[in-house]
């Protein structure tokens, strides 16, 4: 998997390359928005990381030029707490998803394996764990074969911890997947915890060890074999 990280601040860019380098991702580096785009078009990526804020060409343009070659590697847009601005621009311009800065190193690695999962997944479209199968496509949810009915956000809180199967993720970057930040995320940390006990009562039936287990003090994880 090749990830490039196009962003001019260089420390934060060379953290995040060594980050990702630990996680043997294969890692590029572009400080600024032309310089990215040349990459982009010079070779073969999984995901772009891409600030909005860059010298030459800015990140949205840079994602216009990339959907209007046609590509359609996965883009996740780094952004500025106070531009909500940007990010509806980003989404509408063809972002996959987006991190708000300043952000935790282990929610960047949740996104990044959660686009690369997705683009690795797009011929099976199947997630499953413990008995629950999710169609990433069709959307639908099935427990021993059964249909289950999920709500939009039970839906999007559980794709989002399959795509991230053995993985913890904090209730802030669950509550930030589903909701965005145009919500105070310490209260939607709250809605997280509901929203985990629905999916519960729908998924455990009667098994013995939960589906969703909680990670006492961090969050919440599916594991392989719950
Ligand atoms: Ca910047």
């Amino acid at each position: 998997m090749r990830i490039l990280v196009i962003e001019d601040e260089e420390a934060l860019a060379l953290q995040i390359r060594h980050v990702l380098n630990s996680e043997k991702y294969l890692c590029d580096v572009a400080f600024d928005g032309m310089e990215g785009l040349d990459k982009i078009f010079d070779g073969e990526y999984d995901l772009i990381i891409l600030d909005i804020l860059l010298p030459k060409m800015d990140g949205i343009q840079v994602l216009k030029g990339i959907r209007s070659e046609g590509l359609t590697v996965p883009v996740l847009l780094l952004t500025a707490k106070d531009r909500v601005e940007d990010k509806v621009a980003g989404l509408d311009a063809g972002a996959d998803d987006y991190l708000t800065k300043p952000f935790a190193i282990p929610e960047l690695l949740a996104r990044a394996r959660s686009l690369l999962r997705r683009t690795s997944e797009v011929k099976s479209s199947t997630l499953s764990a413990g008995g629950i199968e999710v169609n990433t496509t069709t959307h639908e949810v099935f427990l021993r074969g059964k249909p289950v009915h999920l709500t939009a956000k039970e839906y999007a809180m559980l794709e989002f911890l399959l795509y991230n199967k053995n993985r913890v993720l904090s209730r802030l970057s669950i509550a930030e997947h589903v909701w965005g930040d145009t919500f105070d995320l310490f209260t939607m940390t709250n809605f997280v915890d509901v929203h985990i006990r629905n999916l519960r009562k729908k998924m455990d039936d009667d098994r013995e060890k939960r589906l969703i287990q909680t990670v006492r003090g961090v969050g919440y994880i599916i594991r392989d074999e719950p």
